[in-house]
């Protein structure tokens, strides 16, 4: 198959656009495709100048989104006086897996001369996630302990490092997850907060002091489009699945979502379009509801609804084993 675009031989055929791309102008559609997300998403806003530019931390795992999210915003971003960039790691304390990855961002960040800064749960909470998934005091997937944490240390650095938004690799299938995942839990309020955290135009959100506001530059995309972008551009991304991963609902769902898409193609894209619409409806609608009753953790300080966060709780629990 010939691409759509010059004499050169396909190398992705998206049936879902009916695209067939070869290896230069499939590339460049991806980064087109980020671009306009960041545009049509006001990322940058109006008063952005050299002498005041807008931060953006990027949290890099190593893994094949977040790499080819950096690559893009460096290319197109690199040197904008108006944008200032680092790169955010965690590091889990999962043998093996988290160090090959962290040793990817270091070659990443090195290559593209950005600033890059490493923080591990074993330093900030005294604990590691190999331990954790072994002695399980809670009895839940090591993913939902891992979840927590890394939030709690995403949102607690990129303020620290002054970041006006915290950018993550998020991509069109997992947003279609999340965004199927939260429909069928039936929570609009939550609908409604995932909203204002993290999705749609910075110029229809409305954005808490509390905390450095998300973005996701690669949602358009599907997973194996980013995949094979990265293979591509030979970046040095790590590929190897976390050893703990467990979120058997969320492979459910996948599943379900493959299947969908091999016979309509395009689901993801509806799916995703249609609730960030609705989710702004619902942010409208609720927006400010429940807020006035949180207070601050008395060991950390994070926002919670009682006196002490879920972060806290499980480090507790963690370390009283
Ligand atoms: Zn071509
Ligand atoms: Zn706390």
């Amino acid at each position: 198959m010939e691409c759509d675009k010059c004499d050169r031989e396909a190398v992705m055929n998206a049936a879902y656009s009916g695209a067939h791309l070869c290896e230069v102008h499939f590339c460049r559609s991806v980064e087109k495709r980020t671009r306009r997300r960041i545009r049509s998403d006001a990322l940058i806003p109006k008063d952005a100048t050299p002498d005041e530019p807008e931060c953006w931390v990027i949290g890099l795992s190593g893994g094949k989104d977040s790499v080819v999210l950096t690559h893009i915003l460096d290319e197109t971003f690199g040197k904008d006086p108006r944008i200032e960039m680092l790169a955010l790691t965690i590091h889990e304390g999962i043998e093996g897996y988290r160090d090959k990855s962290v040793e990817a961002c270091v070659e990443l960040a090195d290559d593209l001369d950005m600033r890059h800064e490493l923080v591990s749960y074993d330093e900030e909470f005294g604990v590691r996630m190999d331990d954790v998934a072994e002695s399980d005091p809670l009895n839940m997937a090591p993913c939902a302990y891992c979840g927590v944490f890394r939030r709690d240390l995403l949102e607690r650095y990129a303020e620290e490092f002054g970041a006006d938004k915290l950018l993550t690799g998020h991509n069109l299938d997992d947003e279609a997850q999340t965004a199927l995942m939260n429909f069928l839990e039936g929570d609009v309020k939550q609908v409604a907060k995932h909203f204002d955290a993290s999705l749609g135009s910075f110029e229809d959100r409305h954005t808490q002091n509390e905390f450095v506001p998300r973005a996701k530059p690669l949602r358009d995309i599907p997973e194996k489009e980013v995949a094979l972008y990265a293979h591509l551009k030979d970046l040095p991304a790590h590929i190897t699945e976390c050893p703990h991963a467990s979120e058997a609902y969320r492979g459910e769902i996948q599943q379900l979502l493959w299947d969908l898409e091999e016979n309509h193609p395009g689901t993801r894209h509806s799916i995703v379009a249609g609730y960030e619409e609705l989710a702004k409806l619902a942010a409208d609608e609720y927006r400010g509801a429940g807020e006035a009753d949180l207070n601050d953790c008395e060991n950390c300080g994070a926002k919670t609804s009682g006196t002490r966060c879920r972060k806290c709780k499980l480090v507790d629990a963690i370390t009283a084993v």
